[in-house]
């Protein structure tokens, strides 16, 4: 029989040894009680992108839908000026369009450097079923979502024409001017217990011809399993790519991480892998978990995103943040 003084002893060496087994600190799972349908995205103009979302959700139908239809929402929206239509152009004056999306069976599809297509995640959606490839870029995007019936429109406003004749006068591109991007991500669970994303900006304003940030990158700006949750990434996407952010939040919470703390640690490992010397750089995850449970994390004040779920009337939150 094992003595009172035996047991103390056993489990204070148990005590003692338990952070040399497990090095990663560990919170236990979240006992909440499920919550779905739930759509949660980026920004305010999450907002109406959600209750597109919603028209799906909440009639049973699949979160890879609701997540399709929503981001259409400012991608389709002239006044949102980092998302599809109406999207600031690079420095050469071309609005260039990056986009994924990701189902509950780690399928996905991805475009990036699109020109001219209102719609780039419908095209990385043909992509993730119509094809055997994961990503198509530039010129060869373009044929294909032409080839696939989208129509090629001119996305450049007189607005965001103007914003860029503006900027031409002083050709000033500091990396990180915290107003000239923003992307929707999006993350939805269904009423099946499903859970999808998807991710569409037009990256940042004035970048290099070419540049493509993290958002169409899967692992960087979206990330889906759906074992465990789901998380996506706005902000500077070099700083988001170099941590394979969304990827990160999703590994944190199958270690047992809130949603929070999942984007809380990621945003702290960006902290200490950051190049940018930018004071005002941003970099915000999102992430929802299998339970319907949702959290956000920024490195800097101002990220808000809105929630929508029987428990909340999609509200705008605002997110807590490191510096
Ligand atoms: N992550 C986007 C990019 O780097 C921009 C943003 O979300 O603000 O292209």
């Amino acid at each position: 029989m094992t003595s009172r003084r035996d047991f103390l002893k056993k489990s204070t060496l148990a005590v003692s040894i338990l952070p040399f087994l497990k090095p990663t600190k560990v919170f236990p799972k979240s006992i909440s009680k499920s919550v779905k349908p739930v759509v949660i995205s980026t920004w305010h103009f999450g907002v109406p992108a959600n209750d597109e979302a919603w028209k799906v959700l909440s009639t049973g139908g699949r979160a890879l839908d609701a997540v399709e239809a929503g981001v259409q929402i400012p991608e389709g929206d002239p006044k949102v000026n980092s998302v599809g239509y109406g999207g600031l152009p690079d420095r050469e004056g071309r609005v260039t369009l990056d986009s994924c999306i990701m189902d509950e069976n780690a399928n996905c599809g991805s475009v990036a450097f699109l020109e001219n297509i209102m719609h780039p995640v419908c095209v990385a959606r043909k992509v993730m079923e119509s094809t055997k490839h994961i990503m198509l870029v530039g010129s060869g995007a373009q044929k294909f979502a032409v080839e696939n019936g989208f129509k090629k429109e001119n996305l450049l406003t007189p607005e965001s024409k103007k914003a860029w004749l503006n900027w031409l006068k002083n050709s000033n591109f500091t990396p990180d001017p915290n107003l000239l991007h923003d992307t929707i991500g999006m993350l939805a669970l269904d009423i099946n217990g499903n859970l999808s994303g998807a991710c569409t900006t037009s990256g940042l304003g004035y970048k290099i011809h070419g540049r493509v940030g993290d958002s169409p990158i899967i692992g960087a700006g979206l990330f889906v399993d759906n074992e465990v949750g789901a998380a996506t990434a706005t902000g500077t996407g070099e700083e988001v790519i170099r941590v394979s952010g969304s990827h990160t939040v999703v590994e944190y919470m199958r270690q047992g991480y809130s949603p929070m703390d999942a984007c809380k640690e990621t945003i702290k490992r960006v902290k200490a892998k950051m190049k940018s010397k930018e004071a005002e750089t941003q970099v915000a995850f999102l992430a929802l978990n299998k339970e319907g449970t949702f959290g956000a994390y920024a490195l800097i004040n101002g990220f808000k995103y809105a929630v929508y779920s029987p428990e909340e009337n999609n509200t705008l939150k605002k997110s807590d943040y490191l510096n």
